[in-house]
């Protein structure tokens, strides 16, 4: 019998492997400047942390999980996010505490059961950052910046930041009044998002078969209480004033119910410009629903793979395709140590991978 890699997922060798480890070790060098500090977390947690967190209406709860019982009996899921897993963390060890600063990154694979495509795998990479214990505008604006950074280390710098506000307790309910009203005068959903139209309207919007429909559906920005619309223009400002061009995007609501306030999603053009490199967003209120004491919070996760594709084509990735250009990409980007070693083992033993990245 002739065994292969299972469906969604691949062996990482050659080019694709030395791109997704100087990647891994830029990004850690970058976090570590900023002050964020290393937390590895389980690949796989209690399956209702998930369920409770992320939503149970949502694609990843309903349709992507992997989910499993162990000998034990214990229903147990591999992890299809990092957010989750790294706020139990926070509250079971009581980080807040050893870590006043609230910063943390982690880096590691995530699993979903989706459609494989370009860039898309059932295990997959991430690379995340969480900014905990601040409400300031400020957070979200360092938090956007740093995910921008990471994509700029190999190469990225063509991309779109699109950004929304999802508002907050007190102004959201309105706005869901309003969509469930619009969508009932669009008619013909489809089935998921009947399903999903009491319990989550939010989701609607973002449904792939129906979404082109809804073109002028209300914009959560146009509902913002005071407080959550001043946050939010200063989140921007503070964006423009790093160089950050952003665009509000009032469609955007990502596939995860913790969110409050700011959202926002890194496209590139480079790897077709609905899928994200690099998202996330405010989740004020996910500390508390878990059990611990309310804390505020920022974060982002950016996908390896998806990012090294779209690096495919810049001229850092280029010169990693040869040997010799190796030492030059390394030297200008003044990389670790260890990742300068490991390339020069690469090219001892000679890159006999040069297939594309990704
Ligand atoms: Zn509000
Ligand atoms: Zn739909």
């Amino acid at each position: 019998m002739n065994y292969k890699a299972s469906r969604g997922t691949r062996d990482i060798f050659g080019a694709n492997a030395l791109g997704m480890s100087l990647l891994e070790q830029k990004s850690k060098e970058i976090f570590r400047k900023h002050g964020f500090e290393e937390v590895r977390t389980p690949i796989f947690e209690d399956a209702s942390l998930f369920m409770r967190s992320i939503g149970q209406v949502t694609d990843i709860v309903e349709k992507e999980m992997y989910i499993f019982e162990d000998k034990g009996g214990r229903k147990l899921a591999l992890r299809p996010e990092g957010t989750a897993s790294l706020a139990r963390a926070f509250v079971e060890h009581r980080m807040g505490v050893s870590n006043p600063a609230g910063k943390f990154f982690y880096v590691g694979e995530m699993f979903r059961y989706e459609r494989p495509q370009a860039g898309r795998y059932r295990q997959f990479h991430q690379i995340g950052a969480e900014f905990y214990d601040s409400s300031s505008p400020a957070a979200d604006a360092e938090i956007i910046i740093l995910a921008q950074d990471l994509l700029a280390c190999i190469g990225i710098s063509e991309i779109k930041v699109h950004i929304n506000s999802l508002g907050c307790q007190k102004c959201r309910p309105l706005f869901k009044e309003a969509l469930i009203k619009y969508f009932a005068s669009v008619g013909d959903l489809c089935q998921d998002c009947i399903r999903r139209l009491d319990k989550n309207p939010l989701r609607v919007l973002d449904c792939k078969a129906d979404s082109c429909k809804f073109t002028d559906a209300p914009q959560m920005t146009d509902y913002l209480c005071d407080d959550c619309s001043g946050k939010f223009d200063m989140v921007r400002s503070l964006l423009k004033s790093a160089g950050c061009n952003c665009v509000v995007d009032g469609k955007l609501v990502r596939g995860l119910d913790y969110y409050t306030r700011t959202v926002f999603e890194i496209r590139s053009d480079a790897v077709g410009s609905q899928d994200a490199l690099a998202a996330g967003g405010r989740y004020d209120n996910l500390v508390k629903e878990i059990g611990g004491q309310s804390t505020p919070a920022v974060g982002f996760a950016l996908g390896s793979q998806r990012a090294l594709l779209a690096a495919q084509n810049t001229d850092f990735f280029n010169n990693l395709s040869s040997p010799e250009k190796i030492f030059v990409a390394i030297a200008d980007q003044e990389l670790f140590n260890d990742a300068f070693a490991f390339a020069i083992k690469v090219t001892r033993n000679g890159l006999k991978d040069n297939r594309p990245l990704a």
